[in-house]
């Protein structure tokens, strides 16, 4: 039975575009919104999500490959955009602990120290400037 079923799924799926990235966040987006839209109870909101459901499930059963796959190479182009602007903000916090993070005067390169409070000189490993740096906290 489970198998027959399971045949069948493949066979249906068969030259169909199926999930990639942008489903999967489209989909916990939906579902993000949905969960808003449950308490919010917005006017043509309801509307406005089913459309993004039907959209959501157009692509994984199109059979339009190249269309689709068109779609998920800019969205993965723009998630690299923004990743590459957080990934460092991301970082900082991370290391709040153990590094501080002064941008050479000279060069303006961002430079990781090590926390050592107080002022200290340090090296830019660019350009080879010597400056003073103030860690207070
Ligand atoms: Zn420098």
């Amino acid at each position: 039975m489970l198998e027959k079923l399971k045949v069948k799924i493949t066979q249906f799926m068969e030259g169909r575009y199926g999930i990639d990235q942008l489903y999967m966040a489209s989909i916990a987006l939906y579902f993000v919104l949905a969960l808003i839209q449950l308490y919010a109870q917005l006017p043509l909101v309801d509307l406005l999500l089913t459309a993004f459901f039907v959209w959501i499930f157009y692509r994984v059963l199109s059979k339009n490959l190249k269309a689709r796959y068109a779609e998920n190479e800019k969205f993965l182009a723009f998630t690299g955009k923004v990743m590459k602007r957080v990934n460092p903000v991301w970082q900082r916090i991370r290391d709040v602990r153990k590094y501080r993070y002064r941008k050479c005067p000279e060069c303006g390169v961002t430079l990781r120290l090590p926390v050592k409070r107080g002022t200290h000189t340090t090296n830019c490993p660019k350009c080879k400037h010597r400056f003073e740096v103030k860690i207070r906290v």
